[in-house]
């Protein structure tokens, strides 16, 4: 699961699995100026497959697709031990290349002399879990599709927004992996409330007590999206 951003883009938005949930045209322009302030770019992800743009289309045997990705300029380069001047990440297995601001080797002894940094608005960290904001994500225009209403295959588009899913045929995969961690059990109820028709005062009593281990995990998941799941 992604780890949501502590990024508040104003009423009617929320995060979920990494991933930014709208609730109306309202909230998108907020949140939509807000990203632009912060120095995102959005592209449109995907074309709306329904006719008319702004009309609200129930389609819960399809996924609906991301409206939006976010994007923040950000780079991943190595920096020189020597000079830490920044080089393109290009260069990482160039063995026997220097470095081109101070000419000392890139790699010693077999050891490389750099470190991997990301830079975010002119700003470096050591890694790309730490910087301050994703630098890109998805917008899901909920207003489209939601509530989801109940039906056997419901609980994939609920499973898919902590990155998981069910695949019978690959059940040892799962054996013994804690699956439904606390934070996707959390995750998993934001979107049972706000965008599905199911019970979610329901969820919040039951769900604690789910198999958080190995396929029964996920499957008390899809039996609490349907009485009679389809897992073909
Ligand atoms: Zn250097």
């Amino acid at each position: 699961m992604r780890k949501s951003p502590d990024l508040n883009l104003g009423e009617g938005t929320m995060w979920i699995g990494g991933e930014s949930y709208w609730e109306s045209l309202d909230a998108f322009h907020l949140a939509s100026l807000k990203l632009t302030d912060l120095g995102y770019a959005l592209e449109q992800h995907i074309e709306s497959e329904e006719p008319n743009y702004h009309g609200v289309a129930k389609l819960p045997e399809t996924p609906a697709p991301p409206s939006w990705q976010a994007r923040l300029h950000t780079k991943s380069y190595l920096k020189c031990h020597d000079c830490g001047g920044y080089l393109s990440a290009y260069y990482f297995h160039a063995e026997g290349r220097t470095c081109h601001h101070c000419g000392e080797p890139l790699w010693r002894d077999m050891r490389h002399n750099f470190t991997f940094v990301w830079i975010q608005e002119g700003i470096e960290y050591p890694d790309e879990q730490s910087l301050p904001l994703p630098s890109n994500f998805y917008v899901y225009e909920t207003w489209r599709w939601a509530p989801l209403p109940s039906t056997p295959s419901l609980y994939r588009r609920v499973l898919s927004t902590v990155g998981l899913s069910i695949r019978l045929d690959q059940a040892h995969w799962y054996e013994g992996k804690e699956l439904l961690t606390s934070e996707a059990l959390t995750e998993l109820g934001r979107f049972v409330r706000h965008f599905t028709e199911l019970d979610a005062d329901e969820w919040d009593r039951l769900s604690p007590s789910f198999p958080r281990h190995g396929i029964e995990a996920l499957v008390a998941v899809a039996r609490f999206c349907h009485p009679d799941p389809s897992f073909s």
